[in-house]
């Protein structure tokens, strides 16, 4: 039986479907599609996995806690080829989640390894990109 769209739509906040029709709308008006939305969010900087709608407070749980402070880390996908800027080969970073702390770890697992062992996999929204920065 195909579902109504008070069940499709029930998995999301309502402000995010309201942001999604106004973003939907200016797109339009200016010519762009969801295509083009998608292209441009497919090239943002410095993005991470972040906890599922719903799900912060499990993550927080299971998530590895900052050995300086003792919040829960967040995890970041590194996408530069080892090499030059990333000459260790890292593939993902933990940054802890509390803004006073500056900790950061890098490692060689990818954010899809480093979600399984922590078993954060679906908790986790959506994995970013971001570039090695320093
Ligand atoms: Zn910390």
């Amino acid at each position: 039986m195909p579902k109504t769209i008070e069940q499709l739509m029930a998995a999301f906040q309502l402000r995010d479907l309201q942001n999604l029709v106004t973003a939907y709308d200016w797109l339009k008006q200016n010519g762009r599609t969801i295509e083009d939305l998608r292209h441009y969010l497919a090239g943002k900087p410095r993005e991470m996995a972040r906890p599922a709608q719903g799900a912060a407070a499990l993550w927080n749980k299971k998530a590895p806690r900052c050995p300086r402070c003792g919040a829960p880390l967040l995890l970041r996908e590194i996408n530069l080829k080892p090499g030059r800027g990333n000459e260790n080969g890292y593939r993902s970073e933990w940054h802890c989640t509390n803004g006073d702390c500056i900790y950061e770890k890098y490692d060689r697992l990818t954010v899809s390894e480093q979600l399984n062992r922590h078993g954060l996999k679906n908790l986790a929204r959506s994995v970013r990109r971001c570039g090695k920065e320093r």
